[in-house]
């Protein structure tokens, strides 16, 4: 594990075999994940695994920014997603946080069921289109959608086969809306 990569919820940081779970993590079936973006450090001390916030000094929304989302749920005419790091912003977000990507601004292709866009659990880039009174997302371009999906039956990270991603725990095929960079993403750059 690189010390500087910058983790994102759900990511492998260790197992419960060789740490503890500390701060901005949780343990599950033996592995340990980030539950928040930030830098993974080991607590030698104390032998947990800590994921750090990027920065103390928060920043807001604004329209305009490409923004990563971790998608909650889909519903059928919108998706809900909290925004969890804004690109090229080390820091932590403060305010409403809480997305709203509606059907139409999925993709420039007509989508009539969000859920064979995305799922819960997908960490999507995004585009903030409103702020107030609510903060809207949007996925049209290519560089946005998913940059990481886990399989909806056993949680393991799908990569990308052709034009679908694929499970190589279970052998499931997913469809998700994906950005280009999908699975090669680097969240500073964009
Ligand atoms: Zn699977």
């Amino acid at each position: 594990m690189t010390k500087d990569k910058i983790m994102l919820p759900g990511d492998q940081v260790s197992t419960s075999e060789e740490l503890l779970p500390g701060e901005g993590t949780f343990e599950e079936d033996g592995i340990i994940r980030a539950t928040r973006v930030g830098t993974y450090y080991v607590d030698e001390r104390h032998r947990q695994a800590i994921i750090k916030p990027l920065s103390s000094i928060p920043v807001e929304l604004k329209r305009g920014d490409i923004v990563l989302a971790q998608v909650n749920s889909v519903r059928s005419n919108m998706i809900i997603a909290q925004v969890i790091h804004v690109i090229g912003k080390d820091r932590p977000i403060s305010g409403d946080t809480n997305g709203t990507l509606r059907v139409s601004e999925i993709s420039n292709a007509y989508v009539k069921d969000p859920t064979t866009e995305y799922a819960p659990g997908d960490i999507i880039r995004a585009k903030i289109t409103q702020v107030s009174p609510s903060v809207q997302l949007a996925t049209k371009d290519r560089d946005l959608g998913s940059i990481k999906s886990v399989c909806t039956k056993c949680r393991y990270p799908l990569y990308k086969k052709d034009n679908y991603l694929k499970c190589d725990n279970c052998g499931n095929k997913e469809r998700r809306r994906t950005a280009e960079d999908y699975g090669e993403y680097d969240i500073k750059k964009f």
